[in-house]
């Protein structure tokens, strides 16, 4: 039997016994190794995205491959063969999987946007057999034809599994601001070039990061929770601007001039999900720059911007959505090769038995958490 934490409606967890059964040709049964919990699993929790219930969640996760499909051990995205043991960071959104939505079919690159997307975790009625499709369980059954997974080398650190998949958000974030193919041309994020984060939750430490690990000239980061402050300057931000002390968008926006030569960042990155700082964000930008819009993964309202900003600036505004499975294997080198440099380990604040979901989620609403993450 596999036990699996169930979200079976709105605030109601409940630890259900599910049959083991066998993988079919394609997939692969999986026991959780180490799993995330992330601001869409509290949306999910509390009721606000409307997604079929019952429903696994868990979408930042890794798994020790347990049993592999006739046909599953040559799928795996980097060509080397599963065995048994390996441990797999699995991409939670499906890839080109209905290949008949306009996006799949028209849009190649972007295969996130397929109208049909169905994401491990998130929108996977458990309900349907195999029934393991998130990873607040003890295992989890991946059909590797729909799904992406990257095998990992035996130096990843464990802990760092649920960082892959919010790394994969960040980088994907930072990459929407490189100029094709002319970084040399003071368009967008290149070498030297200074770089505004707004937010330290974990999208926004990553973006951080991934700017430091990419050449960035400066990187400053805006937040209030001292904590995340702290970890954001360890991180690699070279300034910090603490809304405790900075109060109104008017003062921020100012800093940021004072600290870009006063014209400005040459990208900056709303990595905070409120619609004001949004504005203010377009305000931080100079002429010429570039805006990515990354934390409003659900919709938490409207605000008031002049659109004289934006177009008197020439500024390019991008929004990022997830990102390619392609992505994972960005946050998986960014995250292996450099986690002695930076303590990306120290972002993992708490860790519960996957049978702990509603404290969990608790501790992460006290504020004290960065990222929270369950073990089976
Ligand atoms: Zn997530
Ligand atoms: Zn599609």
């Amino acid at each position: 039997m596999t036990k699996a934490s169930v979200l079976s409606a709105p605030k109601v967890i409940q630890v259900l016994d599910f049959e083991d059964a066998e993988p079919d040709d394609n997939s692969i049964i999986g026991r959780t190794d180490i799993c995330g919990i992330c601001g869409t699993d509290l949306h999910l929790y509390e009721g606000q995205m409307r997604f079929p219930y019952p429903v696994i969640l868990g979408h930042e996760f890794t798994v020790i491959v347990e049993k592999i499909g006739k046909n599953a051990s040559t799928l795996e995205a980097l060509g080397q063969k599963l065995s048994i043991g390996d441990r797999l960071a699995v991409v939670p959104g499906t890839s080109r999987f209905c290949g008949t939505c306009f996006y799949c079919r028209f849009v190649p690159d972007r295969p996130q946007l397929c109208g049909n997307r169905r994401v491990l975790g998130v929108n996977m009625d458990c309900r349907n057999p195999p029934h393991l499709f998130g990873a607040f369980a003890e295992r989890v059954v991946v059909d590797l034809l729909r799904w992406y997974a990257y095998k990992l080398e035996d130096s990843f650190p464990r802990e760092l599994g649920p960082l892959i998949e919010p790394m994969a958000v960040a980088s994907r974030a930072l990459e929407r601001a490189l100029p094709p193919g002319r970084s040399s041309s003071w368009d967008g994020f290149g070498l030297g070039k200074k770089v505004v984060v707004q937010g330290a939750g974990p999208v926004g430490l990553l973006v951080t990061a991934a700017a430091r690990l990419s050449g960035a000239g400066s990187v400053t980061v805006i937040e209030k929770v001292p904590s995340r402050l702290k970890m954001a300057e360890e991180m690699g931000a070279d300034h910090l601007i603490d809304l405790n002390s900075f109060e109104t968008a008017e003062a921020r926006v100012k800093e940021v001039l004072r600290l870009t030569d006063g014209v400005g960042a040459d990208v900056a990155l709303e990595c905070v999900g409120l619609p004001a700082a949004f504005e203010e964000g377009t305000r931080m930008v100079r002429r010429g720059g570039k805006y990515i819009e990354v934390g409003h993964y659900v919709d938490s309202g409207a605000v008031e911007l002049r659109p004289n900003v934006i177009c008197k600036g020439d500024i390019d505004v991008s929004g990022s959505w997830a990102y390619p499975p392609t992505q994972f294997r960005t946050a998986v080198e960014l995250l292996g090769r450099h986690f002695d440099r930076l303590p990306f380990r120290r972002m993992i604040t708490h860790t519960f038995h996957f049978t702990d979901v509603p404290k969990a989620i608790e501790t992460i609403r006290s504020g004290e958490a960065v990222k929270v993450a369950l073990t089976a």
